[in-house]
């Protein structure tokens, strides 16, 4: 019988969060630790963005320097995780058989929503990782309902992954210091989040945009926030693994069901 996995949400801050020290570093590498080898990783990245769901069919895909601006040390990086076209073609498959249609990617490597948070849970890179895209115009619903055509996997030794942020206004990043104070309107919204999430409130949740506080000035855009929705709907019972923040704006929770 396989290990069940359960399903995770976490948030990848900047990408220098591989080469900073800071204690999201240090929990991530941690989790990787305690939680022991999966046999493959669906991984939700807020940084892929499609119409329709879409999966990477790549066996070895490249590691994505999608990031400007940043310390030439990040580029010198790479995240040789294999691919998995059969796990791919599984969660079509589960998807499909929910309603869902999705499609195939044939070359798209790992972006650094994927890759950052991966490369400190797994740094030996031997698992193999599919991404799995987000639809910023179909709503939490939707990938709630993502996370619970999943469901399947769990039984089948893979770990799902959403990444994002549970915090993300951008406008507050330049400026700021890695260990600026937190931000009191991130510190509203974060604790909204924890307490829905733990609660189960699902309903709440995925009417966030006018249920919790500051809903729009921590998520001007969804795409940091919809991977949590995909975890949330495949595992049950949430709970939070990690509380801090970075650069003061970005609340880098990270929770489990
Ligand atoms: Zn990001």
């Amino acid at each position: 019988m396989n290990h069940r996995f359960s399903p995770l949400f976490v948030s990848h801050g900047a990408p220098t969060i591989v080469i900073e020290n800071s204690p999201t570093r240090d929990f991530l590498r941690q989790l990787g630790k305690n939680s022991g080898q999966p046999k493959g990783i669906v991984c939700v990245s807020a940084h892929w963005t499609t119409a329709e769901p879409r999966v990477t069919m790549h066996p070895h895909p490249e590691t994505m320097y999608d990031f400007g601006g940043f310390p030439d040390e990040l580029y010198s990086l790479t995240y040789p995780a294999p691919g998995d076209p059969v796990l791919a073609e599984r969660v079509l498959a589960l998807l499909q058989s929910s309603g869902i249609t999705g499609d195939k990617d044939m070359s798209r490597g790992f972006d650094h929503g994927a890759w950052t948070p991966l490369m400190l849970m797994y740094p030996d890179a031997d698992i193999p990782v599919i991404q799995l895209s987000v639809q910023p115009h179909l709503g939490p619903a939707h990938h709630l309902a993502m996370g619970r055509a999943l469901q399947p996997l769990l039984d089948e030794g893979v770990l799902i992954l959403g990444s994002g942020s549970a915090t993300h206004n951008l406008r507050d990043f330049f400026g700021s210091t890695l260990d600026a104070a937190p931000l009191s309107y991130a510190q509203e919204f974060a604790g909204w989040l924890t307490k829905a999430i733990v609660e189960g409130r699902t309903d709440e949740l995925l009417d966030y945009e006018k249920r919790a506080p500051q809903a729009l000035r921590n998520h001007p855009t969804p795409e940091h926030f919809l991977p949590i929705f995909v975890p949330m709907g495949a595992g049950v019972n949430g709970k939070l693994l990690h509380d801090a923040y970075s650069y003061g704006f970005l609340n880098m929770a990270a929770y489990q069901w």
